[in-house]
């Protein structure tokens, strides 16, 4: 899952910070943990029994499929019994008892016996038994890290040519098995058995209530929460890799794509893959005189894909011509051919695409279907993707609706109107807004002089950090926690496990030094460094280490990030190209709103018909998107009943995440909002302040930090405050 967003990410381009908060964390691979910890399960092996499941569990939908418990309600009955008699009623004692049955195998022995055996009845023994595993996890999760580290390292550090192992040292993860071997040793049944598993809706009610160690032992029951047989997981991650496949092959020759006329608009040998590179021409094509007509045949061929009215013979296949327009396929004449053009590609045929895409979409639902009765706690597809973000559907549906209809939209719209001096059409869906990069050179003759090597950055750390704001002692504190590594790869932070680890700092490093582009990432992911050191070294409880989730970190990440210059001694970026930034960042995330909407809405619909085909599927996204399209963006962008809103190719490889990209703008924008404008030592403390609240809900996370539970008010009102501000002679 990480991998495919990661992936997605890298072939977003030209990402304006804030923008893409969520793609530059993926880019940039700072964190290892919050994604994936959240929202899948842990992978447990494949075992040889019959399938299984669940005692009685009263969150299992009707719906859901029926499989026979495991272990009898008299065997459960038994062991409450044995429990009471031996150590007298306590209210806890059925709870737990409950909470092992769930997922007891009969491989796992006498569930009485062990339950006896390993409650911990009074608070003393409970006390211990919790500072023994949040001490065992610090150590299990620290060392894998550093073992994977250490397997990767040649891949990840430049450290010259490289063995043909290291792409499978690459693959190697030590911590894959972890949960199944704690669940096969037994271990995670003394968690479960003695500690509460909560659900989202508890967490939301009482959540302000619970202390810390509430919290942490809320976080250590919930690695157990799920023991998904691993032939399941298989199918699951089998559906991913062919999505993921799928998408990877999805490409258009776009020299073959004709405009009217059969007018060749497009290079030869250009090969873009739907829907990122598609849509960046798109966004690129603005400073283009023949800009307009390739956005219509853009949009038009887009349709043609959610549509599944595309040919098959026109996907990666530069030896036919194809008009979306028409529909009509032909062979390319001999000489508009590539050179490298591939060999084995279908003939000229009108024939269309099969609903590959919706079959792909049904194979992952299928395979969490299958999986939802061995969650109980989230038990279907959409609770789990919701019990990631650790919001609830209600509230990122409302917030979602908020952004699309807000009155700003159409006053943006107009914004842009003006800029291109025509009516607005679909594809200004994907107008950019901010000003380009101003130009670098200048900034790279200072980065590289002062950063020769990843050595030199390493030392300036410290004076870094105190020009932030930090004191001198935190300062020095900081920067001997943290390694920095000249990188193969643009640059990412790594956090360590474990104390008496680092955090590790990978930078870009040319041979005449430092780019300023390296530099500027290389300040954002020391404000990831910070946040780890901080929520590591400095937190109450190791089981709360890191932020609620990836947003989070991003958004501490952006602070620094956004002072890189003035870190350089020049002054930040300022006037119409911060009021653009907001702008863009509100348009942007106006537009992956709907579509994040549409996939909510489709999601409902095949729970709602699980025995959909692919092509029932198909006819339902269609209308979906059509109607949240005339819904909230006909009115400003005309174009009523296009299907535009279903491009998003994570849609298919990575289903419910698009949600996640709109909280990561609003959290940063709130996030941004609180420090913008403080004094250099406030920031500094407070930067500190927020990075050990830990991973509590991220409204909690938000309340303590800003005072306001996370929403859209900050985004809103600063793009408000944009608009206001327009130059009155642009
Ligand atoms: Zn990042």
């Amino acid at each position: 899952m990480q991998h495919t967003i990661a992936a997605s990410a890298r072939d977003t381009t030209g990402a304006v910070r804030i923008l893409v908060a969520l793609v530059v964390a993926a880019a940039c691979g700072s964190t290892t943990t919050p994604v994936s910890e959240l929202r899948t399960q842990a992978p447990a092996a494949a075992d040889g029994e019959s399938p299984p499941v669940v005692a009685p569990v009263p969150t299992v939908p009707a719906a859901a499929p029926v499989v026979a418990p495991r272990v009898t309600v008299a065997a459960i009955a038994d062991a409450k019994a044995k429990l009471v008699a031996k150590y007298g009623a306590h209210d806890d004692i059925s709870r737990g008892v409950d909470q092992v049955a769930a997922l007891w195998r009969a491989s796992d022995g006498d569930l009485a016996a062990f339950c006896v055996a390993q409650y911990a009845a009074d608070a003393k023994t409970r006390d211990a038994l919790f500072a023994r595993m949040e001490a065992i996890d610090e150590q299990i999760r620290g060392h894998d890290l550093e073992i994977g580290r250490a397997a990767r390292w040649n891949s990840e550090v430049d450290t010259g040519p490289m063995l043909a192992v290291e792409e499978l040292l690459t693959t190697y993860d030590p911590s894959t098995h972890v949960i199944d071997d704690l669940f096969t040793s037994k271990v995670a049944f003394a968690v479960l058995l003695n500690f509460p598993l909560t659900t989202l809706a508890d967490r939301i009610r009482e959540g302000a209530r619970y202390s810390r160690r509430e919290w942490a032992e809320v976080r250590l029951a919930s690695k157990f929460e799920a023991r998904v047989p691993g032939e399941l997981e298989q199918a699951a991650s089998t559906a991913g890799a062919n999505a993921d496949r799928y998408i990877a092959g999805y490409n258009l020759w776009m020299h073959h794509v004709l405009g009217e006329g059969g007018a060749r608009r497009f290079p030869s040998g250009k090969r873009l893959i739907s829907h990122w590179n598609l849509r960046d021409e798109l966004k690129a094509n603005y400073a283009d005189k023949d800009g307009l007509a390739k956005q219509r045949t853009i949009a038009k061929l887009m349709e043609r894909i959610v549509t599944q009215t595309i040919p098959a013979a026109v996907i990666d296949n530069p030896t036919v011509d194809w008009d979306p327009v028409t529909n009509k396929v032909t062979a390319a004449p001999a000489a508009e051919i590539e050179a490298d053009a591939p060999k084995d590609r279908l003939p000229a045929s009108e024939t269309r695409e099969p609903d590959r895409r919706f079959e792909l979409v049904l194979a992952h639902f299928h395979a969490a279907r299958a999986i939802d009765p061995y969650s109980p706690v989230a038990p279907t597809y959409l609770d789990r993707a919701f019990e990631g973000a650790e919001l609830p559907e209600a509230r990122v549906r409302a917030m979602l609706v908020e952004i699309l209809e807000s009155p700003l939209g159409a006053d943006v719209a107009q914004e842009i109107q003006t800029k291109l001096g025509r009516p607005l059409e679909p594809h200004d869906l994907w107008f950019p807004l901010a000003a380009p990069a101003t130009a670098e050179a200048e900034l790279d003759a200072v980065t590289r002089k002062k950063y020769p090597s990843a050595d030199a950055f390493a030392k300036d750390i410290p004076r870094i950090l105190r020009d932030l704001g930090f004191s001198p002692a935190r300062a020095t504190y900081l920067a001997e926690h943290i390694q920095v590594d000249p990188s193969r790869g643009a640059g990412h932070a790594m956090e360590a496990e474990r104390r008496g680890d680092k955090a590790h700092l990978r930078t870009r490093i040319e041979a005449h030094g430092m780019d300023y582009k390296g530099y500027n990432i290389a300040v954002h992911e020391l404000g990831h460094n910070i946040e780890q050191t901080f929520s590591l070294y400095d937190i109450d409880h190791t089981l709360l280490q890191g932020v609620p989730n990836i947003a989070f970190t991003e958004a501490l990440a952006f602070l620094f990030q956004a002072r890189d210059r003035e870190l350089l001694g020049r002054p930040r970026p300022h006037g119409d190209a911060d009021r653009l930034r907001v702008l863009d960042a509100f348009w942007g995330t106006r537009e992956i709103a709907g579509s994040a909407l549409v996939e909510i809405d489709v999601w409902h619909w095949l729970y709602d018909h699980p025995n959909a085909t692919a092509t029932q599927l198909r006819d339902a996204t269609v209308e979906t998107a059509r109607k949240v399209w005339d819904q909230y963006y006909a009115p400003i962008l005309g174009g009523k009943g296009t299907a535009l809103l279903g491009i998003y190719s994570h849609t298919i490889a990575s289903p419910l995440y698009l949600f996640n990209y709109v909280l990561g703008h609003l959290i940063a924008f709130q996030v941004e909002q609180h420090l913008a404008g403080k004094d250099k030592a406030t920031f500094g403390k407070e930067f500190e302040r927020v990075a050990r609240l830990g991973r509590i809900l991220p409204d909690l996370w938000m309340e303590q930090a800003t005072g306001k539970p996370v929403g859209t008010a900050s985004l809103l009102e600063a793009t408000k405050r944009a608009l206001d501000q327009r130059p009155a002679h642009p």
